[in-house]
C-alpha cells in the first residue's frame, strides 16, 4: 500500500509529487499526459506572423531572432517531471476510473494495473475547455485558442475575436483589447453590470456582439474568418486568431458521488486543499479555486502534498 496516490501529472500533480518524494513518501503519480496542459500548443499563422507552440517568427523580419511567448511556471513544472520520472516506480502511465475510501484505506481502480491502495489521495486531474461546436472546429489549436491571456503580446496588432461570456473570456477579451488592433467579442448574452464589460463596452477597438451565434470558422493553413448570425443577419468577420472560451469541464469523474463539488462539478476544497472526504485532498484546475494558471496549480499541488503530509503524520 502507497502512503499516498496522486491523480494527475500535470502542474499540480507533478509539483505534489515533488514535495511527497522530498519527504521521503511512497508516492505513486497516476497520468495520461505528463506534464499535462502544458504541452498543448498553439499555432497562428497571420500575414507577417507565425506562431507555433510558444515561438513567435515574424516572417516581415527575418533577421529577428524568434520570440518566446512566456509560460510562466512552464519550466519549473519540467524540473518537477524529471524528477518524478527519474525515480523508478513512482510514475504510473495509466486512466484512473475510481476512487473508493473502504475504512481508512483508498482503492484507486485504474483501466490497465488494478486496483491501488493509500493511505492518502490527491486528485490533480485538470479540466477540459468546452469545445466550439460548430464547422471549422479541426483548426482548434491552429488559430482557435482557448486561452487569450497567453498570447495578447503574440497579436500585438492583430485582430481578435473571443467567443463566450464567462469571466475567462471577459477578463481574456480585457487584456487583448491593450494590445490587438481590434477585439470582436461574441456571445448570445453578456452578464449586466459586469465591471470588465463596462470598461470593454467603452474601449473603441473591442466591438461587442451580444445576440449573435458563430456558425463557421473558416480558413486555409489556420484559421482567417469567423462567420456570425444575428437574427438571420450574417457577418464575416476577418481575424488572426480566435478563443473559444466557453467553459471548463473539470477531469472529476473518478470521484463522482464521493466528495463534494459545485454545481459545474469543480471539487470543493478548504484552504488546506481538503476535500469533504478525509485523507482526500485535490489541487489544479479541477478545484473551484480561483485561477486557471500553472503557476497557481504549482502552488496548490504544493500545499495538497503539505496537508496529505500532515494528515500521513497523525496518522502515525
Ligand atoms: C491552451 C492553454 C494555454 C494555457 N496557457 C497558460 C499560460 O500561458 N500561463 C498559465 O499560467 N496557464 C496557462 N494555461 C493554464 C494551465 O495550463 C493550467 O492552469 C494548468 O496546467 C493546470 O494544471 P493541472 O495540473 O491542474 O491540470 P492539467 O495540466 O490539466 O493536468 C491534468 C493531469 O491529470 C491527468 N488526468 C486527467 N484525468 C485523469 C484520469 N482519469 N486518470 C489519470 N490521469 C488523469 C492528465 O493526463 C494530466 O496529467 C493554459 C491552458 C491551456 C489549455
Amino acid at each position: 500500500m502507497h502512503d499516498l496516490i496522486i491523480v494527475g501529472g500535470g502542474a499540480a500533480g507533478l509539483a505534489a509529487a515533488a514535495y511527497a518524494l522530498d519527504k521521503q513518501l511512497d508516492v505513486m503519480v497516476v497520468y495520461e499526459n505528463l506534464g499535462g496542459k502544458i504541452n498543448q500548443k498553439f499555432t497562428m499563422h497571420a500575414d507577417t506572423d507565425f506562431l507555433i507552440g510558444h515561438i513567435l517568427v515574424h516572417l516581415d523580419a527575418p533577421e529577428t531572432a524568434p520570440e518566446e511567448v512566456t509560460r510562466l511556471g512552464a519550466d519549473t513544472v519540467q524540473e518537477f517531471e524529471r524528477q518524478v520520472t527519474t525515480q523508478r516506480g513512482r510514475a504510473l502511465f495509466d486512466r484512473v476510473r475510481r476512487v473508493a475510501k473502504e475504512g481508512d484505506v483508498f482503492k484507486v481502480e485504474t483501466e490497465r494495473s488494478g486496483t491501488l491502495q493509500s493511505a492518502a489521495v490527491i486528485i490533480a486531474s485538470g479540466a477540459v475547455p468546452k469545445q466550439l461546436d460548430v464547422p471549422g472546429r479541426e483548426f482548434i489549436n491552429h488559430g482557435i485558442g482557448y486561452t487569450p491571456v497567453t498570447y495578447a503580446r503574440a497579436l500585438a496588432g492583430k485582430t481578435a475575436v473571443v467567443i463566450g461570456c464567462t469571466q475567462r473570456a471577459l477578463r481574456g477579451a480585457a487584456e487583448l483589447a491593450r494590445t490587438v488592433a481590434q477585439v470582436y467579442l461574441v456571445a448570445p448574452q453578456f452578464p449586466h453590470n459586469d465591471p470588465i464589460l463596462t470598461v470593454l463596452q467603452k474601449r473603441p477597438n473591442v466591438e461587442i456582439l451580444e445576440g449573435c451565434t458563430v456558425t463557421e470558422v473558416t480558413g486555409t493553413s489556420s484559421v482567417d474568418t469567423v462567420i456570425v448570425e444575428q437574427s438571420g443577419k450574417v457577418r464575416r468577420l476577418p481575424v488572426d486568431a480566435v478563443f473559444a472560451d466557453v467553459g471548463l469541464t473539470p477531469n472529476a469523474a473518478m470521484v463522482k458521488g464521493l466528495v463534494e463539488t459545485d454545481a459545474d462539478g469543480f471539487i470543493v476544497v478548504d484552504k488546506r486543499n481538503a476535500t469533504s472526504v478525509t485523507g482526500l485532498f485535490a489541487a489544479g484546475d479541477v478545484t473551484t479555486v480561483y485561477g486557471e494558471h500553472t503557476l497557481i496549480a504549482i502552488g496548490e499541488g504544493a500545499r495538497a502534498a503539505l496537508a496529505a503530509h500532515d494528515y500521513l503524520l497523525t496518522r502515525g
